[in-house]
């Protein structure tokens, strides 16, 4: 972070100083004017790339860590201290954070997590959340739950950093990193049963936002989610949040803007499950939008449901190009699947896509990143 931060304002001071030369040497107005053009592209270049080696060098830091934090399932010493670590991270870049403990059973065990949030304060006291769970599947899956969620703590990390220069924002922005997600959304349920949500204006759920072949963004399902377990229930399932996190997107990466899935088996265009942290926030009254990166072309084992997120053959037993499904449904066991497999690590990534990774992750940062700054324009 100082790195980029000072990388920033060098080329900065560089450009001014070049604008300033050239307009004392020459003084003529088309000099004074190319030199102001020079200098305005430089520095939005120069914000750019700040922004990706950000989205970059966090997810690489996350990657290394999580090597080492491979097993944090939910409730274990492993996942305690990966949120310590996230915690410490968020300190070092300026940020008070918010510990927020919680204990759930499993048959009839207790177990005790903990979420944690930091507050970037904006021009109104309304929140926007962003959010992410830490925890992972286990090491008995052959997962460290790199891409699920290594990557959507990376770019809360990235956030918090990027944010940390006091850019203006309409809206509070809150960062949560939810602990015990795949324990069935322990965290956020802890989340919304806790705190007041009536002063959120919106949540936006980052859950395995690299690694599938697209990058998709859902709202909600219109038909409302199982919400018993929510204390007081107000279901919405409105997609403005997710509509504009796409029109920045396709403002900025015409050619691969975030999509919304097509209409499949009881799931009608764009709109996702209870399977994630958004769903506690959508049964609380708050409006969501979910990111994440799959591929809903592919035929996986119900159909066409986005649980299949590759069609590269290495992640198949038998894959069957033509047809986008596996050529020998029956036997099939892996099924383009890396979330929860042996494959969501980043020895067995990193050889075969880090550049598809660096690309979607810098993607994602830099669309929440212009997202936030602009979220009045499509929440209220
Ligand atoms: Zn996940």
């Amino acid at each position: 972070m100082n790195f980029i931060k000072r990388s920033v304002m060098l080329s900065v001071s560089l450009v001014l100083s070049a604008a300033a030369n050239s307009a004392m040497s020459a003084a003529a107005n088309s000099a004074e004017n190319s030199a102001k053009n020079t200098a305005a592209i430089s520095t939005e270049n120069s914000a750019k790339s700040a922004v990706e080696g950000s989205a970059w060098s966090e997810f690489v830091k996350v990657a290394d860590y999580i090597e080492i934090k491979a097993d944090r399932v939910g409730g274990s010493e492993q996942e305690k201290q990966t949120a310590e670590w996230i915690a410490s991270e968020w300190k070092k870049a300026g940020y008070d954070v918010t510990m927020q403990p919680f204990s759930y059973k499993r048959r009839s065990k207790t177990y005790n997590s903990q979420n944690l949030s930091i507050d970037i304060k904006g021009q109104s006291d309304k929140l926007l959340v962003v959010a992410a769970h830490y925890d992972s599947v286990g090491v008995k899956s052959g997962s460290q739950g790199l891409i699920d969620n290594g990557s959507g703590v990376a770019a809360l990390l990235s956030l918090a950093n990027l944010l940390s220069d006091g850019t203006t924002l309409p809206y509070t922005v809150r960062l949560i990193a939810f602990g015990a997600e795949e324990r069935g959304l322990q965290g956020s349920v802890a989340y919304v049963n806790s705190n007041d949500t009536s002063n959120m204006i919106g949540m936006i759920n980052l859950d395995t936002i690299i690694g599938g072949d697209k990058l998709y963004v859902h709202s909600a399902h219109s038909k409302p989610y199982r919400c018993d377990y929510i204390k007081e229930t107000n279901y919405v399932s409105g997609t403005e949040l997710r509509e504009g996190i796409r029109t920045v997107s396709k403002q900025l990466y015409p050619d691969t803007p975030h999509l919304l899935h097509q209409e499949y088996k009881g799931y009608p265009e764009g709109e996702t499950g209870a399977w994630s942290d958004h769903s506690p926030f959508a049964c609380s009254g708050v409006t969501t939008a979910y990111i994440e990166a799959t591929n809903f072309a592919l035929k996986g084992k119900r159909g066409n449901d986005g649980y299949s997120q590759v069609a590269d053959k290495a992640y198949w037993d038998c894959f069957d190009e033509k047809n986008l499904t596996s050529c020998n449904r029956d036997d099939e066991k892996a099924w383009g699947e890396i979330w929860h497999t042996k494959f969501d690590k980043k020895s067995a990534l990193f050889p075969v896509m880090k550049d598809h990774l660096k690309t979607q992750q810098q993607q994602n940062v830099k669309v929440l990143l212009e997202f936030v700054k602009q979220a009045n324009n499509w929440v209220k």
